[in-house]
């Protein structure tokens, strides 16, 4: 699999380009910013974006998704519980002190056990809530990988002070969803480095028991 990360915007939130090497049908997720090079990565590979996919309405994540929409046609997938979320991204963009971005629109919900495809590669949405209601982590099994949004960090997990955030939700979906997974998994968090699943159940503070 193809699978460029690219850290964009002022939260420098991880931006996966995930491709099939031999039909170079993609997927990108959380283009939050920097489409521009989100474009160069999608050039350089010779992609074509059949998804793009936003783990959660938090603008870091979506807030450059209408111009990546509008330069490769491709659907927006965002699941339904974050709707409301995303209907308040100019108050996200005071607290960050960043311009409103356009208003975006959904193409269509992304639902808990759903798979995703571009090509021969396939994802299954595994619906984490806790550091907002409608997060999702996407998980590759043939790559043994896990894009996490803001779910799960190398040492840490997401906040849940903000709206629609909960602390015995995300632990909930940890234990239940995201660590079900095997321990081989490799970890792309929505910020910061990789990690793996058997590292965060070994040493991560917040799923000791
Ligand atoms: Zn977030």
């Amino acid at each position: 699999m193809i699978h460029e990360i690219l850290p964009v915007g002022p939260l420098q939130c991880n931006c996966s380009v995930v491709g099939d090497e031999t039909t170079h049908e993609a997927m990108v997720i959380d283009p939050g910013d920097d489409i521009q090079q989100v474009l160069g990565l999608i050039r350089k590979h010779n992609l074509q974006v059949k998804q793009i996919v936003i783990t959660h309405a938090h603008i870091d994540h979506v807030g450059g998704a209408m111009k990546l929409r509008k330069a490769t046609g491709a659907p927006i997938l965002l699941n339904q519980n974050d709707y409301a979320l995303l209907k308040m991204l100019d108050v996200q963009a005071a607290w960050i002190g960043m311009a409103a971005p356009e208003k975006v629109e959904i193409d269509s919900s992304l639902n808990h056990a759903e798979t995703i495809k571009a090509g021969s590669l396939e994802a299954q949405v595994l619906h984490t809530p806790g550091h907002t209601e409608g997060s999702v982590c996407l998980y590759f099994p043939a790559e043994n990988k896990l894009i996490a949004g803001d779910t799960l960090f190398a040492g840490s997990i997401g906040r849940t002070d903000l709206p629609g955030g909960s602390y015995d939700k995300i632990l909930k979906s940890l234990h239940d969803r995201v660590l079900a997974l095997p321990d081989e998994t490799i970890v792309v968090p929505g910020h910061g480095p990789l990690t793996t699943i058997g590292d965060e159940r070994e040493s991560n503070p917040f799923l000791q028991k």
